[in-house]
């Protein structure tokens, strides 16, 4: 049944309920962007390393995953999304927009369909029986805590290069824990932090550890690689 959607603000008691019927429409001409637990799931499902998967599927001027001339998604083939199993947090709210306020206030809106998605809605169900049948709540988990470090992170960096004279002791500081040089240019420098593998190799390394294999631990690991560098580098306590 089509109905007419709210434009109000949801929560997850919200009625909702919406039959993606694999039209692919509205796989075109979205900017998805990813975080590290996604480029791990999307990397390990294309047999890669996340550096190679950075390089290969995300465009050039940061973490978003590369669309044809056609606009459709990278991953989007005539059987559908390639990476099904593994698609991102926002392919898998989709038609719904996820907010978490500063105080991790969760809300949903729908966003605007392609206006020939052969997409169903209707209202026997809530938000949160959605988002359970499209397996999202992992990955909200993860989205949120790799926010929260990252806002961390990027406040760290902003304060350093705002300090007068400019604090480029830090340069050496990020090559250290990325493995990445200020000669890299700013982009790769900002998705280096991204390259899960990569950085947990270093720590692994630097720490007399042997690399893991199960995915959960080598995230858990690139958190820790990023923390115990923001910790040394302003003194603050996670
Ligand atoms: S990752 Fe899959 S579901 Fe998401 S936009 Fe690309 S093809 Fe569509």
């Amino acid at each position: 049944m089509t109905m007419s959607r709210p434009t109000t603000e949801m929560n997850t008691d919200s009625a909702f309920e919406y039959a993606c019927h694999a039209c692919g429409r509205c796989c075109h001409f979205k900017r998805i962007q990813v975080n590290p637990h996604e480029i791990l799931r999307l990397a390990r499902n294309r047999r890669m390393t996340t550096g190679e998967f950075i390089d290969t599927y995300l465009q050039s001027d940061g973490p978003y995953l590369k669309v044809r001339e056609s606009g459709a998604c990278i991953f989007l083939s005539a059987a559908g999304c390639d990476v099904h199993p593994d698609r991102p947090l926002p392919c898998r709210t989709y038609p719904l927009g996820r907010w978490v306020s500063a105080e991790g206030v969760e809300t949903y809106r729908e966003l605007s369909p392609h206006p020939d998605s052969e997409g169903v809605y209707g209202h026997d169900g809530t938000v949160r029986d959605y988002l359970q049948a499209q397996g999202a709540p992992p990955y909200a988990a993860a989205a949120d805590r790799y926010q929260a470090l990252f806002y961390r992170l990027f406040d760290a960096l902003h304060d350093a290069l705002a300090r007068e004279p400019v604090d480029t002791a830090y340069d050496d500081d990020v090559h250290e824990v990325t493995g990445v040089d200020e000669a890299a240019g700013g982009v790769a420098r900002m998705k280096a932090w991204l390259d899960v593998d990569r950085m947990v190799e270093r720590y692994c390394a630097g720490h007399g550890l042997d690399v893991p294999s199960d995915p959960e631990k080598i995230l858990n690991l690139h958190v820790r690689a990023i923390d115990e560098w923001l910790q040394q580098f302003t003194g603050e306590q996670s």
